[in-house]
């Protein structure tokens, strides 16, 4: 796994490893949902089945997750 920051999770209620997009398809799918061009500032909770999506500094609620296109 590449580098990862630890942010606090709001689905898994606490401090763990978030990720940022690996794959074309995951940079893809955060344009479309947030409707930004330039999405390398989005992180991805590691927790397996959590995928929870944050911005550095704004979490959403209810969360965002991403989709497991594997
Ligand atoms: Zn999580």
């Amino acid at each position: 796994m590449g580098n990862t920051k630890p942010y606090y999770c709001t689905t898994c209620g606490a401090y763990e490893p978030h990720r940022a997009p690996e794959t074309e398809r995951e940079r893809e799918w955060l344009r479309h949902t947030f409707h930004k061009r330039y999405v390398e500032d989005y992180w991805i909770c590691t927790v397996p089945d959590c995928r929870n999506v944050r911005y550095a500094r704004k979490v959403y609620d209810p969360p965002i997750p991403m989709p497991d296109f594997d």
